[in-house]
């Protein structure tokens, strides 16, 4: 099958947020001709990849998207739609920092076809979005919302970060409030984690306390699946709530293991049995392109083991839930007695779904459930 989903990473960034590991290129003026002359020389080169696809989904992930502006990400979309079809009614996904939301930019982001903005939010206490290095402030995050609504953007995601460490003073409970103000149509809360190389992993290593403790970090997963559950929200994967209608096309291909493809630099691809990667570090992306060279660092065969954990975690991790067969049932029935998942039993098939709570525990239930060597994610791919 012609892959239906397209992934364009796009690395830029003004700073280094203090909790950030994701490929990124900082940089105080954005080289928007350089990068998607780039992108334009690595997507002929997969013209035949998409020969007959009709994407379903494009997401413009990063780094941060809308540091290319306007004119930027037109020229973007452009190239996608020289090098593959896009369907009629596509979902087409921008990542913007409110600092980069403006009457200008959304105008040309609306006109080049995209219809869902997510917002990298992350806290609406000033202090805590000081600390996080992040290059906003509380105010603008409601002004980035009103110009996106204004130029006919209704469908946006706000991202918060939850489990601070409480030196902050950070208040989750209000900081859930003023998000739900705004009326989302889609929030993505995470728990900070501190990962190597990040400010934060330094100055953890220097003694500071750089996060939440475990029950805080619990109490704040489940009082926000509490309170957006009471809002209207569905809380359809362990870290993504919706409105009605409104979750994300793209994210929730990859739970169901459909094939993308991925381009820009640590972009990954999967084609049903293969999951690919290109090079991370910006500068070399450029340069292979601009000399010929192939921009693959890596793959992967995925093994039937390497199936089975993958669909048993994907199945989990979203409110689908995971088939199940009669002789796991006691094994989940522990499970149900302890509150962390749920089993339905619609007119086929018995189906595991984890609770809230269960979700606290995800990576080990899916381990435990993997290790069985069963578990098939119910409509998911043949991966
Ligand atoms: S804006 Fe996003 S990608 Fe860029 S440094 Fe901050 S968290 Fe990382």
């Amino acid at each position: 099958m012609p892959p239906r989903h397209l992934y364009i990473h796009i690395p830029f960034c003004a700073r280094r947020c203090s909790y950030c590991d994701f490929s990124i290129a900082v940089r105080s003026t954005t080289p928007v001709d350089e990068y998607v002359t780039a992108l334009r020389t690595e997507m002929d080169g997969l013209l035949e990849n998409l020969e007959g696809a009709t994407l379903d989904t494009v997401y413009l992930g990063g780094g941060t998207p809308s540091r290319l502006g306007g004119i930027g990400i037109g020229d973007v979309l452009g190239t996608v739609r020289d090098c593959a079809r896009i369907s009629d009614a596509p979902e087409i996904t921008i990542e913007a920092n409110p600092d980069d939301v403006n009457d200008m930019a959304v105008a040309h982001w609306v006109a080049a076809g995209v219809n869902r903005v997510s917002l990298g939010s992350q806290s609406f206490d000033d202090a805590s979005l000081k600390w996080m290095h992040r290059t906003h402030d509380s105010s603008q995050i409601g002004l980035a919302v009103n110009t996106l609504r204004r130029g006919g953007l209704e469908n946006i995601s706000l991202d918060l970060i939850f489990a601070l460490p409480a030196h902050l003073g950070r208040s989750w409970e209000s900081d859930l409030i003023r998000a739900l103000d705004l009326e989302p149509a889609h929030l993505s809360l995470y728990g900070l984690t501190v990962e190597a190389q990040t400010p934060i992993a330094r100055w953890a290593d220097r003694g500071a306390t750089v996060q939440g403790s475990e029950g805080n970090y619990e109490e704040e997963f489940l009082s926000a699946h509490a309170m957006m559950v009471g809002a209207g929200y569905d809380h359809y994967e362990v870290s993504n709530f919706a409105l009605p209608g409104m979750t994300s096309r793209h994210n929730s291909a990859y739970w169901t293991g459909a094939s993308y493809v991925g381009v820009g630099p640590s972009a990954h691809s999967f084609d049903g049995a293969t999951r690919r990667w290109n090079v991370s570090a910006y500068s070399e992306w450029i340069r292979r392109l601009g000399v010929g060279e192939t921009v693959l660092g890596g793959e992967e065969c995925l093994t039937e083991d390497n199936r089975t954990v993958e669909e048993v975690y994907l199945g989990l991790r979203t409110r689908r839930g995971l088939e199940i067969g009669e002789e796991e049932t006691a094994r989940i029935q522990t499970w149900e007695a302890a509150g962390w998942a749920v089993i339905d039993e619609p007119r086929k098939d018995l189906r595991v779904r984890l609770t809230a709570t269960g979700w606290l525990r995800l990576d080990s239930l899916a381990a435990d459930l993997a290790a069985q060597g069963r578990g098939r994610a119910p409509g998911s791919q043949d991966k």
